[in-house]
């Protein structure tokens, strides 16, 4: 297999037929000597997805499907799908025609130019709210802040990938996956292609603010100990401030003698403190969910049936 095209899906139905038509029109011409796939990964849809994915495959050998018991999320669609990828170059790509197909030769291109990795870059993007790009853009450029490694801003998943990253992404065993930074992590030689995203073909995102939040937690808590350091941080410097107030109270109380019950100031200073340690509190919690996460050693995903074979690796 030369080409394998991972595609997670959740309530795409809308999109599924063009997306297939698109994807066929541009790599039929490309010479593939050994073939390629489409792997759909049916993340828990409620619409009619699967019974056209299906169809699908019954038309085309070249189109495999996985399809879970329930939602799992996109990124763990995408470690499915790259469980079971066969290619020597994997492109991962979006259902609804934000990501568009036409760009995969010139990934391709690059990739057999000697790079790893030729990931997508957001030129511009279209179609979507004023909210979602601000929180995006302001995302990337935290993370980018807070991290050791470069990962890429305003860049999703929409790549390709070589072989030997396939490998090394299957053999990171993290339960919270944050692929883009794992890929970054992984290192090699990578490189880009700018595009300009279009706006959803059809459909609803998948994406709830709530999905958002978890993907941007995931990704700071797995690439970046700087928020357990800004708590410890933050506690020192309360603790600082505090100590010069004691030291102020001192001198009004023995020196000066203007001392004032101070209902105010007990009362900013005792709000201040538990807002503080809620915070550090709470940020060590995140990291210590991750962790509980990790020694469970729950299978990342239930898989409730596939046309790929052998099934599970
Ligand atoms: N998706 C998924 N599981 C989910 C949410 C989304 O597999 O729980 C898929 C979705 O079908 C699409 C891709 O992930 O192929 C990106 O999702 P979406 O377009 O909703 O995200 P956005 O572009 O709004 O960030
Ligand atoms: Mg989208």
């Amino acid at each position: 297999m030369n080409l394998s095209v991972i595609i997670p899906i959740y309530n795409e139905e809308e999109n599924i037929p063009a997306l297939y038509e698109r994807l066929r029109e541009v790599i039929d011409p490309i010479e593939l000597p050994d073939g390629y796939e489409f792997i759909f990964i049916n993340d828990g849809s409620q619409d009619q997805s699967l019974a056209l994915i299906q169809t699908l495959a019954a038309r085309d050998p070249r189109v495999r499907f996985i399809n879970f018991s329930r939602n799992f999320g996109h990124q763990i669609a995408v470690t499915a799908g790259l469980d079971r990828a066969d290619g020597d170059a994997v492109v991962i790509i979006d259902a609804d025609l934000q990501d568009p197909p036409e760009l995969i030769p010139q990934l391709l291109e690059k990739l057999r130019a000697g790079y790893e990795v030729v990931y997508a870059k957001r030129r511009s993007r279209q179609g979507e709210s004023a909210a979602k790009k601000f929180t995006a853009k302001f995302f990337y450029r935290i993370l980018a802040s807070i991290t050791h490694i470069s990962i890429p801003v305003d860049t999703g998943d929409f790549r390709i990938i070589s072989r030997k990253v396939v490998d090394a992404l299957r053999r990171m065993p993290e339960q919270n996956k944050f692929i883009r930074g794992q890929i970054s992590w992984i290192g090699y030689r990578q490189t880009y292609v700018e595009y300009d995203r279009a706006e959803r073909a059809g459909g609803a995102t998948g994406y709830t603010y709530r999905k958002m939040l978890r993907l941007a937690l995931d990704g700071i808590t797995a690439f970046s100990d700087v928020p357990l350091k800004a708590a410890t941080l933050s506690g020192f410097a309360v603790s600082g401030i505090a100590f010069l107030v004691m030291l102020y109270t001192l001198y009004s109380r023995f020196i000066t003698h203007d001392y004032q019950p101070g209902w105010a100031s007990l009362m900013i200073s005792i709000l201040f403190l538990g807002g503080v340690q809620l915070i550090a509190v709470g940020i060590i919690g995140e990291y210590i969910a991750r962790l509980s996460a990790n020694v469970r050693q729950r299978p990342l995903y239930i898989v409730s049936d596939t046309n790929i074979t052998p099934p599970a690796a």
